[in-house]
């Protein structure tokens, strides 16, 4: 039998990394990206995203956590560069809460090493960092920092070099289940191919306006430390999850020299169209990253502007229970789904890209094998937009 003609259409964590996989599997697949390769206006962009093992969100991603791991070490010997830098990773939340205990459990039951560290231990630890009163901190030691444009890019000339195709500034428009295959509308022309996966974030309701997602935007800011203790050796990634008070996020940049900070609560007005990066309630936001900032990290930063360097929002697309979509789609049985990350996408992105490449081979049925992604699942209510 001839190869199968594959297109993947976006190239973000989800799609390079689906590329790639498809390339290990000898399939010179074709990818279609929107804007250039490594851009930063998607889900993707803004330097870096955080890695955990310890995962509250459910033990089924305990697997892929571990083979995106060893995937991103296969890549790094490759693209001969570093893509993933451990630091570690806290979890802060009262002992009590749900999120710290699910967290907790799946340590326990998948046999992941971790500490659990009470205030005195994190003042000892990592003494710029100021908990409240009651909270403690769950310590992953595996948990690390990723560089994300760098392993997109690094994905999609891997990809290359072992024969895929990749077309730059290539929007797909149109996307046709015919009798065998599908068509893409690209620049004018209609191209064919025997399947295709659909990997393009918050826009996929452009060109699949009935997939079960929303679109959100979050927004981070960066920030120079102005005193020492703040670099990836020393401060680990930190993500704070107590309810009834804010959440936030904070991780150390490579450059050794600042930090990031994301806060997950506060209110940013939603851009219907992704491709739109403005966001009148930035200023708002800056205030309340500086407030926070100066509970937390009280001697992070001192400067009048607190040292904001930078900062800007990216759309995520959230699906209603906050786990992906992958697999067929029910109408179009050429046509393959791998979107609604949810905020925790990229640091899955190598195995799901794996999943799907396998799925869109047809060497897994993934609606069997991995129900909780299946396109076809029950949505329950929508619940928090939270990035982790
Ligand atoms: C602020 C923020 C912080 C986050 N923090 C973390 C974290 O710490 N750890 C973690 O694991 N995850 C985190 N996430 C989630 C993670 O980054 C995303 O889940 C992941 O990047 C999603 O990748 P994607 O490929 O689905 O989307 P994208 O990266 O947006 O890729 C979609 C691509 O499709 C392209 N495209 C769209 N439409 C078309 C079209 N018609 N034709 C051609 N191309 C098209 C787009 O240009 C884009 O390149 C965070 C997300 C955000 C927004």
């Amino acid at each position: 039998m001839s190869q199968l003609k594959i297109a993947v259409i976006g190239l973000g964590a989800i799609g390079s990394a689906t590329l790639l996989a498809l390339a290990r599997l000898g399939i010179k697949a074709e990818g279609f990206e929107q804007y250039r390769v490594g851009h930063e206006f998607g889900a993707s962009g803004g330097k870096t995203r955080q890695f955990r093992f310890i995962y509250g969100e459910g033990d089924v991603y305990t697997p892929l956590l571990k083979r995106s791991r060893a995937l991103w070490q296969q890549l790094e010997q490759e693209a001969e560069q570093p893509l993933f830098y451990p630091c570690g990773f806290l979890t802060i939340g009262t002992p009590d809460s749900p999120w710290f205990q699910a967290c907790l459990q799946s340590a326990q039951q998948q046999g992941l090493p971790h500490s659990v560290l009470s205030r005195e231990d994190i003042a000892q630890w990592y003494p710029r960092l100021n908990l409240d009163a009651d909270e403690i901190a769950l310590h992953d030691p595996a948990g690390a920092i990723l560089l994300t444009h760098q392993t997109i890019m690094s994905s999609v000339r891997r990809a290359e070099a072992l024969g895929a195709r990749v077309n730059e500034k290539a929007k797909i428009t149109g996307i046709t289940q015919v009798e065998q295959g599908i068509h893409l509308e690209v620049n004018g022309d209609v191209l064919h191919f025997d399947r295709v996966l659909v990997t393009t974030g918050a826009w996929v309701r452009d060109i699949l306006p009935a997939t079960a997602v929303a679109s959100r935007r979050l927004g981070m800011t960066f920030h120079l430390a102005e005193k020492s203790g703040f670099d990836i050796a020393q401060f680990p990634a930190v993500m704070r999850v107590t309810p009834g008070r804010a959440m936030w996020n904070t991780q150390p940049m490579p450059d050794g020299q600042s930090f990031k900070f994301f806060v997950g609560d506060a209110e940013i007005d939603e851009q219907k169209d992704p491709s739109v990066r403005a966001v009148s309630g930035s200023a708002a936001l800056s205030e309340t990253i500086i407030e926070r900032i100066d509970r937390i990290l009280p001697e992070a930063v001192n400067g009048a502007e607190r040292a904001i360097v930078g900062g800007a929002t990216y759309p995520e697309a959230y699906t209603f229970d906050q786990a992906p979509i992958l697999g067929n789609s029910a109408d179009k049985p050429d046509l393959f789904l791998g979107v609604g990350l949810s905020g925790h996408g990229f640091k899955l992105s190598p195995a799901l890209g794996e999943l799907l490449a396998q799925a869109v081979t047809g060497r897994i049925d993934l609606a069997s094998e991995w129900p909780l992604f299946d396109p076809e699942r029950s949505f329950a209510e929508p619940t928090a937009a939270y990035s982790r």
